[in-house]
């Protein structure tokens, strides 16, 4: 897939271009334009001006419709998406088949569906005025799109994260400007083949390319007709985003960086707790912002849970590389590191080989740590690798400190087969999103987000709607 800009209903690839670099292999796969100011502008007005066509007096019933038309586009092309982002990510192919794809495809179908259901109008009952005097009102609240919004998304989840906040975005009838990673932009530029195909009206979808800083992202973020921005990345990056939107008061939806705890208490299912550990910080090779990087695990199991969570990491074999020669050099930094803080390398540490193209890649080991005090960098900065660190503790009220103790917020897991502490701690722990027994188990309404250094405000359902949309209140005396 050839990266183009898309602006107004055309594709372009105007402006100068960098290469696209295969994370699996090192190889090149194409280049990719990289969006000036103009180019950036000409997306927001194309943007505004869809906003005065007929998408901006589209019923609901209409978005819902050219939701489903995209949700279909996107399965009619569903082998291609794949291929699309195994190249840019080199995650395993299975992953994109059954995690990336299909929910793109149902990002879009889930919030077509919450469109119905969802009144139009809010009625209050009639209320004594507060007014002095005022007498009796009828009041209802309209929700009205935001308008021109801004999505940045980040590398690690491409299709799936942006589509999270367009499908939304558009349901809400808003007109949205993308600015995918620099490191992955091919599904965004097959998403607008796909909503080209599916008829919606020209600059109610645009993809413009490029980097962040001083570039298409700060461009985009900063445009004084934007009205919104969604952003997923980091949290300096959002903090970057923030002052750039301030001078034009944008609202932002954040969701950003973890160190995400897991407490693993005595009385778990331990079989569970180890395969639910390999999985919750080594899928896609630790670069999804819900995975574990800090384990803490009471006391009398500690030894056996180290023991069989090491083999389990030094027997994976089926992995995929980090996205950048630069992030694995990143993250190997971080395993040097933490050896000169003072670390045991229970497994992994280094750079795997395997014999064939995959040693031209940016692959490095799963990674188990201990014996690290809090203090220490690699336990308390984000690595976004295979990699955790795990501690023992003593007491649940430990447990709740060491899981605390960290500037971000993002999400948990707790292991244990007592139903009432599991009821008691899950709250307490400062996180978005607490997982009990399990991980990453999703239903596309509920509340995600993180606290903290970790995000601002919630995406999913209802939650969604309410950010991409504007209430507006309409009183009248009666
Ligand atoms: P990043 O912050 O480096 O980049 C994200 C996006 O922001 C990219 O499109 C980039 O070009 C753009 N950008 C960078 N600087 C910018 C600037 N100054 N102005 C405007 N745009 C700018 O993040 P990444 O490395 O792509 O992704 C990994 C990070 O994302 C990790 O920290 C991870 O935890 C986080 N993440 C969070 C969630 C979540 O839901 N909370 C999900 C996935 C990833």
């Amino acid at each position: 897939m050839k990266a183009e800009h898309y602006v107004g209903g055309a594709f372009r690839s105007d402006g100068s271009a960098f290469p696209l670099i295969a994370p699996a292999d090192g190889f090149e796969l194409g280049t990719v334009p990289e969006a000036t100011r103009e180019v950036v502008d000409d997306a927001v007005t194309a943007a505004r001006s869809a906003l005065r066509g007929p998408w901006g007096t589209a019923s609901a019933e209409e978005r819902a419709a050219a939701l489903r038309s995209v949700a279909d586009g996107i399965q009619a092309r569903f082998e291609e998406f794949v291929d699309a982002e195994v190249a840019d990510t080199g995650r395993p192919r299975e992953f994109a088949r059954t995690v990336d794809v299909p929910r793109a495809v149902g990002n879009f179908r889930a919030y077509a569906d919450l469109l119905y259901g969802r009144p139009e109008r809010a009625y209050t009952t009639r209320v004594p005025g507060w007014s002095a005097g005022a007498g009796e009102a009828l009041n209802y609240t309209v929700r009205r799109p935001l308008g021109v919004v801004a999505v940045v998304s980040p590398w690690n989840l491409p299709l799936l994260l942006s589509t999270w906040k367009i499908a939304p975005a558009l349901a809400c009838g808003n007109a949205v400007v993308l600015k995918p990673s620099e490191e992955t932009p091919s599904t965004a530029t097959l998403l607008a083949h796909v909503i080209d195909d599916a008829g919606l009206p020209d600059g109610v979808f645009n993809v413009v390319h490029g980097h962040g800083p001083d570039a298409a992202g700060e461009f985009l973020t900063g445009h004084p007709d934007v009205d919104a921005i969604a952003f997923t990345g980091e949290s300096a990056t959002g903090a970057a985003i923030m002052r750039n939107a301030a001078d034009h008061v944008t609202p932002v939806s954040f969701e950003l960086g973890g160190k995400n705890p897991a407490l693993v208490f005595a009385d778990a299912d331990i079989d569970a707790a180890v395969a639910g550990t390999v999985r919750s910080s080594f899928t896609h090779s630790g670069q999804i912002c819900l995975c574990t990087e800090r384990v803490y695990v009471e006391r009398p199991i500690f030894d056996e849970f180290v023991t069989r969570l090491g083999e389990r990491a030094g027997a994976l074999d089926d992995y995929g590389p980090m996205i950048s020669a630069e992030h694995r050099d990143k993250v190997l930094a971080y395993y040097r590191l933490a050896r000169d803080e003072g670390a045991t390398v229970v497994a992994g540490g280094g750079t795997p080989t395997f014999g064939d193209d995959r040693d031209g890649g940016f692959h490095v080991e799963p990674t188990v740590l201990t014996g690290l005090p809090e203090s220490a960098r690699a336990v308390r900065e984000e690595i976004f690798g295979p990699v955790c660190h795990v501690a023992p503790f003593d007491t649940e009220d430990e447990a709740l400190a060491l899981a605390n103790d960290s500037p971000y917020g993002l999400a948990s897991t707790v292991w244990t087969r007592d139903l009432s502490r599991a009821h008691r701690v899950a709250p307490r722990v400062e996180t978005g999103i607490v997982w009990v027994n399990c991980w990453n188990l999703r239903d596309l309404r509920t509340p995600f987000g993180g606290v903290k250094a970790s995000g601002i405000g919630r995406e999913g359902g209802e939650y969604s709607l309410d950010f991409f949309s504007e209430p507006v209140n309409v009183c009248i005396q009666i």
